[in-house]
């Protein structure tokens, strides 16, 4: 099938325009859906990127190439895209040294070793000498020679669990994020190589006006991530009540206080950690704060 096979950086270098920044995403896979709603977030308008290899940002001077999750590191390196989004981990698989540009906090993931719940071995250097079944072949070449571990690697595309119950290889080494997989296929880890999540990579060397695109995009992005770490609250409380009221609230800045028409009658709005939302609200309520109302915040720039 054409649109399994891996795109020349080639057949793109003619798609781009000078002024205008390209920025290679996954066409499918884990990492696609948070990604496109991670750019839809920013503000950016596009048709569906599933469906295209190519796509203009509307009133933007952005096009988004869709690509293989595995080439996009590639592509990047190549010069081809300008940003590319995608695990930190397939850096390393294509032994590719770009800039991380901005760490996105989600695709969170672990490359580790594991093996049969029989097996001997206990830590990475026990896998010395063994056979390895991985589709992470060159990660997991390096990682190990790194820890002084040489292996045989077997290099499989997928279903890489069950090499070992095969006989195709005596231990494996494969992304695993809850571990669950690992368990259900009786496998037991033995160390990690890798942490990775989802990040942007740029080009090594910038044209002052890209640049300039990029930190703009950047920069937004960063803002609805930042956004998504935190809450807007919102409450009614007795002037009496505000010194208990504003030893509850966290945060570095202090909350907004905005007199309301009844004497005495405060509104306070205060920035808060979503995670620390759930604990605030009862101890805010039991000062004497009313009304309480929790708002999504959708980008924040400090
Ligand atoms: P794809 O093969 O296109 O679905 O994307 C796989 C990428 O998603 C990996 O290279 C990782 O960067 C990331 N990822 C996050 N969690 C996992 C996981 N549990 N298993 C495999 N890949 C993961």
């Amino acid at each position: 099938m054409t649109t399994e096979r891996a795109l020349s950086p080639s057949a793109f270098a003619e798609l781009g325009e000078p002024g205008r920044l390209r920025i290679a995403i996954p066409n499918k896979g884990r990492l696609m859906d948070p990604i496109v709603l991670l750019l839809r977030d920013a503000g950016l308008v596009f048709a569906d990127t599933s469906r295209a290899l190519f796509a203009r940002v509307e009133d933007h001077p952005i096009d988004i190439l869709s690509v293989r999750t595995d080439d996009i590191a590639e592509f990047v390196a190549d010069g081809v895209a300008d940003l590319g989004i995608t695990g930190a981990n397939l850096l390393v698989e294509a032994e590719v040294d770009l800039p991380i540009e901005l760490s996105l906090g989600f695709g969170r993931c672990r490359l580790e070793a594991a093996v049969p719940l029989a097996h001997p071995a206990t830590s990475l250097a026990d896998l010395d000498g063994l056979r390895i079944a991985t589709s992470h072949p060159a990660s997991a070449r390096r990682l190990l020679a790194e820890r002084g571990v040489q292996v045989e690697i077997v290099g499989v595309s997928g279903a890489v669990e069950v090499a070992p119950r095969l006989g195709l290889a005596d231990a494996i080494v494969d992304l695993v994020s809850s571990g669950s997989t690992l368990v259900m296929n009786g496998l037991r880890p033995v160390g990690e190589l890798l942490r990775s999540e989802a990040v942007i990579v740029g080009r090594k060397e910038w044209d002052p006006e890209r640049r300039a695109l990029a930190d703009e995009l950047l920069m937004m992005l960063g803002a609805v991530l930042a956004g998504r770490r935190v809450k807007y609250l919102m409450m009614n409380a007795h002037v009496d009540d505000l010194p208990a009221i504003e030893a509850i609230l966290p945060g570095l800045e202090s909350p907004s206080v905005i007199p309301l028409a009844q004497t005495g009658m405060v509104a306070v709005h205060a920035v808060v950690g979503s995670a620390e939302v759930s604990s605030l609200l009862p101890r805010l309520k039991g000062a004497g704060a009313s009304g309480l109302l929790v708002v999504p915040v959708e980008k924040l720039l400090p």
